[in-house]
Protein backbone atom coordinates (compact mmCIF):
# COMPACT_ATOMS: atom_id res chain seq x y z
CA UNK A 1 0.00 0.00 0.00
CA UNK A 2 1.60 3.19 -1.45
CA UNK A 3 1.81 6.18 1.84
CA UNK A 4 -0.76 8.42 0.77
CA UNK A 5 -3.17 5.45 0.71
CA UNK A 6 -2.20 3.83 3.84
CA UNK A 7 -2.37 7.79 5.61
CA UNK A 8 -5.80 8.25 3.96
CA UNK A 9 -7.16 5.06 5.04
CA UNK A 10 -6.20 5.40 8.68
CA UNK A 11 -7.73 8.91 8.30
CA UNK A 12 -11.20 7.24 7.48
CA UNK A 13 -10.74 4.63 10.34
CA UNK A 14 -10.08 7.37 12.65
CA UNK A 15 -12.84 8.99 12.12
CA UNK A 16 -15.12 6.04 12.15
CA UNK A 17 -13.89 4.44 15.44
CA UNK A 18 -14.49 7.84 16.93
CA UNK A 19 -17.63 8.44 15.65
CA UNK A 20 -18.87 5.24 16.97
CA UNK A 21 -17.14 6.17 20.09
CA UNK A 22 -18.43 9.16 19.96
CA UNK A 23 -22.05 8.01 19.93
CA UNK A 24 -21.03 5.26 22.95
CA UNK A 25 -19.81 8.51 24.66
CA UNK A 26 -22.99 10.61 23.79
CA UNK A 27 -25.70 7.96 24.67
CA UNK A 28 -24.50 6.94 28.04
CA UNK A 29 -24.02 10.01 29.30
CA UNK A 30 -27.99 10.57 27.63
CA UNK A 31 -28.64 7.25 29.97
CA UNK A 32 -26.78 8.03 32.95
CA UNK A 33 -24.05 5.54 32.29
CA UNK A 34 -21.54 6.77 33.99
CA UNK A 35 -19.18 3.77 33.45
CA UNK A 36 -19.26 2.97 29.52
CA UNK A 37 -19.09 6.68 29.24
CA UNK A 38 -16.07 7.25 31.21
CA UNK A 39 -14.77 4.30 29.30
CA UNK A 40 -15.62 5.92 25.43
CA UNK A 41 -14.11 9.03 26.71
CA UNK A 42 -11.20 7.51 27.20
CA UNK A 43 -11.24 5.30 24.00
CA UNK A 44 -11.78 8.50 21.97
CA UNK A 45 -9.05 10.12 23.29
CA UNK A 46 -6.82 6.60 23.17
CA UNK A 47 -8.13 6.27 19.54
CA UNK A 48 -7.11 9.94 17.97
CA UNK A 49 -3.81 9.52 19.42
CA UNK A 50 -2.95 6.04 18.04
CA UNK A 51 -3.80 7.15 14.59
CA UNK A 52 -2.35 10.02 14.40
CA UNK A 53 1.15 8.74 15.94
CA UNK A 54 0.53 5.74 13.14
CA UNK A 55 0.59 8.49 10.58
CA UNK A 56 3.39 10.20 11.95
CA UNK A 57 5.53 6.93 12.21
CA UNK A 58 4.79 5.79 9.31
CA UNK A 59 8.07 5.25 7.92
CA UNK A 60 9.16 2.76 10.90
CA UNK A 61 9.19 -0.63 9.05
CA UNK A 62 7.58 -2.27 12.00
CA UNK A 63 5.01 1.04 12.64
CA UNK A 64 4.27 0.18 9.43
CA UNK A 65 3.64 -3.64 9.64
CA UNK A 66 1.42 -3.14 12.49
CA UNK A 67 -0.51 -0.61 10.85
CA UNK A 68 -1.68 -3.08 7.91
CA UNK A 69 -2.24 -5.79 10.06
CA UNK A 70 -4.78 -3.42 12.60
CA UNK A 71 -6.38 -2.25 8.43
CA UNK A 72 -6.47 -5.94 7.59
CA UNK A 73 -8.29 -7.29 10.86
CA UNK A 74 -10.36 -4.52 10.88
CA UNK A 75 -11.48 -5.41 7.02
CA UNK A 76 -11.79 -9.06 8.26
CA UNK A 77 -14.69 -7.63 11.37
CA UNK A 78 -16.06 -5.62 9.17
CA UNK A 79 -16.84 -7.73 6.35
CA UNK A 80 -17.95 -10.47 8.50
CA UNK A 81 -20.46 -7.86 9.94
CA UNK A 82 -23.66 -8.26 7.65
CA UNK A 83 -23.31 -11.53 7.08
CA UNK A 84 -25.81 -14.26 8.95
CA UNK A 85 -24.29 -17.15 9.94
CA UNK A 86 -25.04 -19.44 13.50
CA UNK A 87 -24.05 -22.94 14.00
CA UNK A 88 -27.31 -25.32 13.49
CA UNK A 89 -28.11 -26.12 17.34
CA UNK A 90 -31.92 -27.02 16.71
CA UNK A 91 -32.54 -27.42 20.84
CA UNK A 92 -32.26 -23.73 21.85
CA UNK A 93 -35.21 -22.47 20.35
CA UNK A 94 -38.97 -23.68 20.04
CA UNK A 95 -39.43 -22.93 16.57
CA UNK A 96 -38.60 -26.09 15.49
CA UNK A 97 -40.42 -28.33 18.35
CA UNK A 98 -43.73 -30.16 17.87
CA UNK A 99 -45.41 -28.58 20.13
CA UNK A 100 -48.29 -30.52 20.24
CA UNK A 101 -46.34 -32.87 22.27
CA UNK A 102 -45.76 -30.17 24.87
CA UNK A 103 -47.20 -30.92 28.21
CA UNK A 104 -49.45 -28.21 29.44
CA UNK A 105 -48.12 -26.50 32.52
CA UNK A 106 -50.52 -27.05 35.54
CA UNK A 107 -50.91 -23.39 37.24
CA UNK A 108 -51.44 -24.81 40.84
CA UNK A 109 -47.63 -25.85 40.23
CA UNK A 110 -46.69 -21.82 39.71
CA UNK A 111 -45.20 -20.82 42.54
CA UNK A 112 -47.61 -17.77 43.23
CA UNK A 113 -49.87 -20.59 43.48
CA UNK A 114 -47.74 -22.80 46.21
CA UNK A 115 -47.47 -19.57 48.42
CA UNK A 116 -50.94 -18.38 48.61
CA UNK A 117 -51.91 -22.42 49.84
CA UNK A 118 -50.91 -20.98 53.29
CA UNK A 119 -54.18 -19.15 53.04
CA UNK A 120 -56.21 -22.49 52.26
CA UNK A 121 -55.21 -24.57 55.03
CA UNK A 122 -57.90 -27.45 52.75
CA UNK A 123 -56.23 -26.69 49.25
CA UNK A 124 -53.03 -26.72 51.16
CA UNK A 125 -53.40 -30.53 52.46
CA UNK A 126 -55.13 -31.63 49.12
CA UNK A 127 -52.11 -30.33 47.04
CA UNK A 128 -49.55 -31.14 48.90
CA UNK A 129 -51.16 -35.06 49.48
CA UNK A 130 -50.29 -34.99 45.57
CA UNK A 131 -47.05 -33.16 45.44
CA UNK A 132 -45.22 -33.94 48.57
CA UNK A 133 -42.20 -33.09 46.45
CA UNK A 134 -42.70 -29.28 46.92
CA UNK A 135 -44.19 -29.73 51.11
CA UNK A 136 -41.01 -29.24 52.62
CA UNK A 137 -39.55 -26.13 50.35
CA UNK A 138 -42.62 -24.28 50.14
CA UNK A 139 -43.46 -24.57 54.18
CA UNK A 140 -39.85 -22.13 54.49
CA UNK A 141 -41.36 -19.87 51.78
CA UNK A 142 -44.85 -19.54 53.40
CA UNK A 143 -42.84 -18.75 56.60
CA UNK A 144 -41.51 -15.47 55.25
CA UNK A 145 -43.84 -12.45 55.26
CA UNK A 146 -45.61 -11.71 52.30
CA UNK A 147 -44.19 -8.87 49.38
CA UNK A 148 -46.05 -5.38 50.49
CA UNK A 149 -46.06 -6.62 54.21
CA UNK A 150 -43.87 -5.86 57.13
CA UNK A 151 -40.68 -7.96 57.16
CA UNK A 152 -39.21 -7.83 53.65
CA UNK A 153 -35.95 -5.89 53.74
CA UNK A 154 -37.12 -3.04 51.71
CA UNK A 155 -40.11 -2.71 53.25
CA UNK A 156 -41.74 0.70 53.62
CA UNK A 157 -45.12 1.50 55.04
CA UNK A 158 -46.30 3.49 52.24
CA UNK A 159 -44.15 2.94 49.25
CA UNK A 160 -45.61 -0.91 49.95
CA UNK A 161 -48.74 -0.59 50.83
CA UNK A 162 -48.57 2.03 47.54
CA UNK A 163 -47.44 -0.87 45.07
CA UNK A 164 -50.34 -3.47 46.80
CA UNK A 165 -52.89 -0.97 45.76
CA UNK A 166 -52.36 -1.52 42.56
CA UNK A 167 -52.21 -5.23 42.60
CA UNK A 168 -55.49 -5.20 44.92
CA UNK A 169 -57.24 -2.46 42.30
CA UNK A 170 -56.36 -5.14 39.59
CA UNK A 171 -57.89 -8.26 41.55
CA UNK A 172 -61.08 -5.95 41.27
CA UNK A 173 -61.31 -5.78 37.93
CA UNK A 174 -61.07 -9.73 37.46
CA UNK A 175 -64.52 -9.73 36.97
CA UNK A 176 -64.49 -7.80 33.52
CA UNK A 177 -62.19 -10.85 32.17
CA UNK A 178 -65.01 -12.86 31.33
CA UNK A 179 -68.96 -11.09 30.51
CA UNK A 180 -71.22 -12.39 27.46
CA UNK A 181 -70.93 -10.58 23.96
CA UNK A 182 -73.26 -8.24 22.78
CA UNK A 183 -76.06 -10.40 21.06
CA UNK A 184 -76.45 -9.62 17.27
CA UNK A 185 -79.68 -10.37 16.09
CA UNK A 186 -79.66 -10.78 12.65
CA UNK A 187 -77.69 -13.24 10.69
CA UNK A 188 -76.59 -11.41 7.82
CA UNK A 189 -75.37 -8.63 10.12
CA UNK A 190 -73.15 -11.17 11.64
CA UNK A 191 -72.05 -13.06 8.22
CA UNK A 192 -70.64 -9.53 7.09
CA UNK A 193 -69.02 -8.58 10.88
CA UNK A 194 -66.95 -11.63 11.05
CA UNK A 195 -66.57 -12.03 7.18
CA UNK A 196 -62.54 -12.20 6.54
CA UNK A 197 -61.98 -8.89 4.93
CA UNK A 198 -63.69 -7.61 7.76
CA UNK A 199 -61.69 -9.24 10.62
CA UNK A 200 -58.53 -7.99 8.66
CA UNK A 201 -60.39 -4.26 9.42
CA UNK A 202 -60.66 -5.61 13.58
CA UNK A 203 -57.34 -6.61 13.67
CA UNK A 204 -56.02 -3.49 12.77
CA UNK A 205 -58.25 -2.14 15.45
CA UNK A 206 -57.13 -3.79 17.34
CA UNK A 207 -53.51 -2.88 16.94
CA UNK A 208 -54.57 0.84 16.49
CA UNK A 209 -56.18 0.47 20.14
CA UNK A 210 -53.37 -1.19 21.76
CA UNK A 211 -50.32 1.08 20.75
CA UNK A 212 -52.83 4.37 21.29
CA UNK A 213 -53.10 3.23 24.69
CA UNK A 214 -49.77 2.88 25.50
CA UNK A 215 -48.46 -0.78 24.15
CA UNK A 216 -45.18 -1.09 22.23
CA UNK A 217 -46.04 -3.61 20.44
CA UNK A 218 -48.93 -6.27 19.83
CA UNK A 219 -49.11 -9.98 18.14
CA UNK A 220 -51.00 -12.44 17.15
CA UNK A 221 -51.23 -16.27 17.63
CA UNK A 222 -53.39 -19.18 17.17
CA UNK A 223 -54.66 -20.48 20.48
CA UNK A 224 -52.26 -24.01 20.63
CA UNK A 225 -53.41 -26.30 23.71
CA UNK A 226 -49.67 -26.03 25.59
CA UNK A 227 -50.14 -21.98 25.34
CA UNK A 228 -53.08 -22.55 28.22
CA UNK A 229 -52.56 -23.83 31.78
CA UNK A 230 -54.39 -27.32 32.26
CA UNK A 231 -56.06 -26.42 35.76
CA UNK A 232 -56.46 -22.89 37.53
CA UNK A 233 -54.85 -22.98 40.74
CA UNK A 234 -54.10 -18.81 41.60
CA UNK A 235 -57.71 -18.33 43.40
CA UNK A 236 -59.38 -20.64 45.62
CA UNK A 237 -63.04 -20.03 43.93
CA UNK A 238 -61.90 -22.14 40.56
CA UNK A 239 -58.53 -24.10 41.88
CA UNK A 240 -58.32 -26.92 40.06
CA UNK A 241 -60.63 -26.65 38.00
CA UNK A 242 -59.41 -27.64 34.49
CA UNK A 243 -58.72 -24.35 31.82
CA UNK A 244 -61.95 -24.88 29.15
CA UNK A 245 -61.30 -22.37 26.54
CA UNK A 246 -61.57 -23.12 22.86
CA UNK A 247 -61.21 -19.20 21.60
CA UNK A 248 -59.43 -19.51 18.35
CA UNK A 249 -56.67 -16.42 18.52
CA UNK A 250 -54.27 -15.20 21.57
CA UNK A 251 -53.54 -11.33 21.25
CA UNK A 252 -50.48 -10.65 22.97
CA UNK A 253 -49.69 -7.21 24.66
CA UNK A 254 -46.50 -5.30 25.20
CA UNK A 255 -45.98 -3.10 28.05
CA UNK A 256 -42.33 -1.02 27.55
CA UNK A 257 -41.18 -0.61 31.79
CA UNK A 258 -38.74 1.85 32.65
CA UNK A 259 -35.02 0.82 32.05
CA UNK A 260 -34.09 3.21 34.95
CA UNK A 261 -36.56 1.48 37.13
CA UNK A 262 -34.85 -1.46 36.37
CA UNK A 263 -31.26 -0.09 36.93
CA UNK A 264 -31.78 0.27 40.78
CA UNK A 265 -32.96 -3.26 41.31
CA UNK A 266 -33.07 -4.47 43.95
CA UNK A 267 -35.42 -2.00 45.61
CA UNK A 268 -38.87 -0.99 45.45
CA UNK A 269 -38.48 0.94 42.34
CA UNK A 270 -38.27 -1.98 40.54
CA UNK A 271 -42.10 -3.78 41.75
CA UNK A 272 -43.17 -0.39 41.71
CA UNK A 273 -43.06 -0.18 38.07
CA UNK A 274 -43.75 -4.38 37.87
CA UNK A 275 -47.01 -2.84 38.94
CA UNK A 276 -47.76 -0.09 36.82
CA UNK A 277 -46.98 -1.69 33.49
CA UNK A 278 -49.21 -5.01 34.96
CA UNK A 279 -52.01 -2.31 35.21
CA UNK A 280 -51.42 -0.56 32.08
CA UNK A 281 -51.31 -3.94 30.01
CA UNK A 282 -54.52 -4.76 32.00
CA UNK A 283 -56.32 -2.00 30.71
CA UNK A 284 -55.09 -2.56 27.29
CA UNK A 285 -56.63 -6.16 27.09
CA UNK A 286 -59.68 -4.83 28.89
CA UNK A 287 -60.25 -2.46 26.15
CA UNK A 288 -59.72 -4.71 23.59
CA UNK A 289 -61.63 -7.37 24.99
CA UNK A 290 -64.66 -4.90 24.94
CA UNK A 291 -63.90 -4.19 21.57
CA UNK A 292 -64.61 -7.38 20.84
CA UNK A 293 -67.45 -8.15 23.01
CA UNK A 294 -69.35 -5.37 21.96
CA UNK A 295 -69.49 -6.50 18.21
CA UNK A 296 -70.63 -9.22 19.32
CA UNK A 297 -67.25 -12.12 19.39
CA UNK A 298 -66.09 -13.81 22.32
CA UNK A 299 -63.07 -12.55 24.11
CA UNK A 300 -61.46 -13.04 27.50
CA UNK A 301 -58.85 -10.61 29.23
CA UNK A 302 -56.40 -12.49 30.89
CA UNK A 303 -54.40 -10.53 32.98
CA UNK A 304 -52.24 -10.07 36.14
CA UNK A 305 -53.11 -13.08 38.46
CA UNK A 306 -55.93 -14.41 36.31
CA UNK A 307 -54.60 -16.12 33.33
CA UNK A 308 -55.19 -18.95 31.42
CA UNK A 309 -52.51 -18.37 29.04
CA UNK A 310 -48.99 -18.60 29.51
CA UNK A 311 -48.01 -15.61 28.41
CA UNK A 312 -44.52 -15.73 27.57
CA UNK A 313 -44.84 -18.89 24.99
CA UNK A 314 -47.96 -17.02 23.89
CA UNK A 315 -45.83 -14.24 22.95
CA UNK A 316 -42.91 -16.19 21.27
CA UNK A 317 -45.55 -17.44 19.17
CA UNK A 318 -46.65 -14.45 18.09
CA UNK A 319 -43.58 -13.39 17.15
CA UNK A 320 -42.95 -10.79 19.80
CA UNK A 321 -39.17 -12.27 20.61
CA UNK A 322 -37.52 -15.36 22.28
CA UNK A 323 -37.02 -16.81 25.53
CA UNK A 324 -34.30 -15.74 27.13
CA UNK A 325 -31.89 -17.84 29.56
CA UNK A 326 -33.79 -16.43 32.97
CA UNK A 327 -37.09 -17.14 31.27
CA UNK A 328 -38.43 -13.90 30.37
CA UNK A 329 -39.45 -12.89 27.12
CA UNK A 330 -36.59 -10.90 25.53
CA UNK A 331 -38.23 -8.44 22.65
CA UNK A 332 -35.80 -7.42 19.78
CA UNK A 333 -36.06 -3.95 20.32
CA UNK A 334 -37.08 -3.60 23.86
CA UNK A 335 -35.36 -6.46 25.15
CA UNK A 336 -36.85 -8.38 28.52
CA UNK A 337 -37.92 -5.19 30.36
CA UNK A 338 -41.52 -5.50 29.28
CA UNK A 339 -45.15 -6.42 31.31
CA UNK A 340 -47.50 -8.56 29.12
CA UNK A 341 -50.90 -9.46 28.53
CA UNK A 342 -53.44 -11.54 26.67
CA UNK A 343 -57.06 -11.25 24.99
CA UNK A 344 -58.15 -14.81 23.68
CA UNK A 345 -61.14 -14.36 21.42
CA UNK A 346 -63.35 -17.27 19.35
CA UNK A 347 -63.35 -14.67 15.75
CA UNK A 348 -60.27 -15.86 13.76
CA UNK A 349 -57.70 -13.10 13.61
CA UNK A 350 -54.98 -14.82 11.64
CA UNK A 351 -56.44 -16.27 8.13
CA UNK A 352 -55.98 -13.84 5.26
CA UNK A 353 -53.04 -11.73 7.09
CA UNK A 354 -49.72 -11.82 6.45
CA UNK A 355 -48.24 -13.37 9.55
CA UNK A 356 -44.78 -11.42 11.19
CA UNK A 357 -41.92 -13.73 11.85
CA UNK A 358 -42.14 -16.44 14.59
CA UNK A 359 -39.67 -17.90 17.12
CA UNK A 360 -37.09 -18.83 14.37
CA UNK A 361 -36.58 -14.82 12.89
CA UNK A 362 -35.17 -14.10 16.69
CA UNK A 363 -33.54 -17.56 17.32
CA UNK A 364 -30.08 -15.31 17.56
CA UNK A 365 -31.47 -13.98 21.03
CA UNK A 366 -31.19 -17.59 22.30
CA UNK A 367 -27.42 -17.72 20.71
CA UNK A 368 -26.88 -14.59 22.77
CA UNK A 369 -27.73 -16.04 25.52
CA UNK A 370 -26.24 -19.13 25.07
CA UNK A 371 -22.83 -17.26 25.05
CA UNK A 372 -23.27 -14.65 27.62
CA UNK A 373 -25.06 -15.89 31.00
CA UNK A 374 -24.47 -13.04 32.81
CA UNK A 375 -27.94 -13.04 34.01
CA UNK A 376 -26.76 -16.44 35.79
CA UNK A 377 -23.35 -15.38 36.37
CA UNK A 378 -25.24 -12.48 38.74
CA UNK A 379 -28.37 -14.37 39.96
CA UNK A 380 -27.49 -13.98 43.57
CA UNK A 381 -29.30 -17.36 44.72
CA UNK A 382 -28.27 -19.46 41.64
CA UNK A 383 -31.88 -19.80 39.97
CA UNK A 384 -30.51 -19.22 36.61
CA UNK A 385 -29.33 -22.50 34.83
CA UNK A 386 -25.61 -22.08 33.34
CA UNK A 387 -24.02 -23.96 30.73
CA UNK A 388 -25.22 -24.70 27.05
CA UNK A 389 -27.10 -27.80 27.69
CA UNK A 390 -30.71 -26.24 27.46
CA UNK A 391 -33.21 -27.73 30.59
CA UNK A 392 -35.65 -29.95 29.88
CA UNK A 393 -38.90 -29.39 31.03
CA UNK A 394 -42.75 -30.55 29.86
CA UNK A 395 -41.25 -32.55 27.39
CA UNK A 396 -39.20 -30.03 26.02
CA UNK A 397 -35.73 -28.42 25.93
CA UNK A 398 -36.35 -24.64 26.88
CA UNK A 399 -34.86 -21.99 30.13
CA UNK A 400 -36.77 -22.22 33.19
CA UNK A 401 -35.60 -20.51 36.22
CA UNK A 402 -35.67 -22.49 40.18
CA UNK A 403 -38.74 -20.66 40.84
CA UNK A 404 -38.58 -21.82 44.92
CA UNK A 405 -35.23 -19.78 45.43
CA UNK A 406 -36.00 -16.89 43.67
CA UNK A 407 -39.36 -16.23 45.30
CA UNK A 408 -38.11 -17.02 48.15
CA UNK A 409 -35.04 -14.60 47.87
CA UNK A 410 -38.12 -12.43 46.81
CA UNK A 411 -39.97 -12.51 49.69
CA UNK A 412 -36.66 -11.73 52.05
CA UNK A 413 -36.66 -8.52 49.77
CA UNK A 414 -40.36 -7.69 50.03
CA UNK A 415 -39.92 -6.40 46.55
CA UNK A 416 -39.20 -8.13 42.79
CA UNK A 417 -35.48 -8.76 42.91
CA UNK A 418 -35.16 -7.99 39.30
CA UNK A 419 -30.92 -8.10 38.58
CA UNK A 420 -31.18 -10.46 36.29
CA UNK A 421 -33.29 -7.75 34.04
CA UNK A 422 -30.81 -4.97 35.14
CA UNK A 423 -27.70 -7.24 33.93
CA UNK A 424 -28.82 -8.51 30.98
CA UNK A 425 -27.37 -6.64 27.76
CA UNK A 426 -30.94 -6.61 25.89
CA UNK A 427 -32.04 -4.67 28.72
CA UNK A 428 -30.94 -0.64 27.24
CA UNK A 429 -33.10 2.22 26.36
CA UNK A 430 -34.44 1.46 22.75
CA UNK A 431 -32.33 4.58 21.47
CA UNK A 432 -30.67 4.65 17.73
CA UNK A 433 -27.23 3.75 19.35
CA UNK A 434 -28.81 0.18 20.66
CA UNK A 435 -31.25 -0.64 17.93
CA UNK A 436 -27.46 -0.47 16.26
CA UNK A 437 -25.68 -3.12 18.22
CA UNK A 438 -28.83 -5.28 18.42
CA UNK A 439 -28.60 -5.56 14.51
CA UNK A 440 -25.65 -6.22 15.03
CA UNK A 441 -26.04 -9.43 16.94
CA UNK A 442 -28.79 -10.42 14.87
CA UNK A 443 -26.03 -11.30 12.18
CA UNK A 444 -23.73 -13.82 13.69
CA UNK A 445 -21.91 -15.57 16.60
CA UNK A 446 -18.70 -13.63 15.43
CA UNK A 447 -20.80 -10.39 16.16
CA UNK A 448 -22.00 -11.77 19.57
CA UNK A 449 -18.75 -12.37 21.10
CA UNK A 450 -17.35 -8.94 19.83
CA UNK A 451 -20.57 -7.24 21.15
CA UNK A 452 -20.71 -9.08 24.59
CA UNK A 453 -16.83 -8.48 25.11
CA UNK A 454 -17.63 -4.99 24.55
CA UNK A 455 -20.44 -4.72 27.03
CA UNK A 456 -18.74 -6.74 29.81
CA UNK A 457 -16.15 -4.55 29.67
CA UNK A 458 -18.43 -1.07 29.70
CA UNK A 459 -20.98 -2.21 31.91
CA UNK A 460 -19.25 -4.93 33.82
CA UNK A 461 -19.27 -8.51 33.86
CA UNK A 462 -20.15 -8.69 37.53
CA UNK A 463 -22.48 -5.76 38.68
CA UNK A 464 -22.02 -4.64 42.08
CA UNK A 465 -25.47 -4.96 44.10
CA UNK A 466 -26.18 -3.01 47.18
CA UNK A 467 -28.30 -5.55 49.41
CA UNK A 468 -29.45 -3.15 52.58
CA UNK A 469 -29.53 -5.14 55.52
CA UNK A 470 -28.98 -8.32 53.90
CA UNK A 471 -25.25 -10.47 53.47
CA UNK A 472 -24.70 -11.94 50.23
CA UNK A 473 -24.02 -15.56 51.60
CA UNK A 474 -27.60 -15.08 53.67
CA UNK A 475 -29.40 -15.18 50.10
CA UNK A 476 -28.50 -18.73 48.80
CA UNK A 477 -31.23 -21.61 48.92
CA UNK A 478 -29.84 -23.09 51.16
CA UNK A 479 -31.44 -20.10 53.17
CA UNK A 480 -34.70 -20.48 52.04
S1 LIG B 1 -35.17 -12.23 39.96
FE1 LIG B 1 -33.26 -12.28 41.18
S2 LIG B 1 -33.32 -14.22 42.27
FE2 LIG B 1 -34.82 -14.36 40.62
S3 LIG B 1 -33.74 -15.29 38.90
FE3 LIG B 1 -33.57 -13.07 38.64
S4 LIG B 1 -31.64 -12.53 39.68
FE4 LIG B 1 -32.20 -14.57 40.37
S1 LIG C 1 -28.33 -11.88 30.69
FE1 LIG C 1 -27.48 -12.87 28.89
S2 LIG C 1 -27.96 -15.03 29.17
FE2 LIG C 1 -29.26 -13.91 30.55
S3 LIG C 1 -31.15 -13.59 29.41
FE3 LIG C 1 -29.89 -11.77 29.08
S4 LIG C 1 -28.78 -12.20 27.19
FE4 LIG C 1 -29.59 -14.15 27.93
Amino acid sequence: MSWPVLELTNIILMNLLSLIFLLILIFSFLEKEKRPALIAAVLLIANLAFWAFLNHSHEHPIVRAINLVIIFLILIIVLLIPWRFFPDQKTITTSTIKTESIEQFDERNHMFSRNALKFYPELKELYYRSHPEYQKVDELIHRKSELGQPGGVYYEPLRSTAFKANFSFLAKLNCLAESKPEEIEEEAEKKHLFSEANRRKIREVIEILALHHGAADIGFTSLKKYLLYSHHGRHPENWGQPIENNHQTCIVILVPMKIAAIRKSPGLEVIEESARTYVEAAKIAFIITEFLKLLGAEARAHTDANYEVLLVPAAIEAGLGQLGRFGLLIHPRLGPCVRMSAVTTNLDLLTGVKQRATGRKWEHISFFCQLCQKCADNCPTGSISRGNAVPLARGFPHWSIRQESCYSFWKRLGTDCGICLKVCPFSKEDNPLHRLVRWYVSRNIVNQKIALFFDDWLYGRKVKVKFTGIERKQTGLSNL
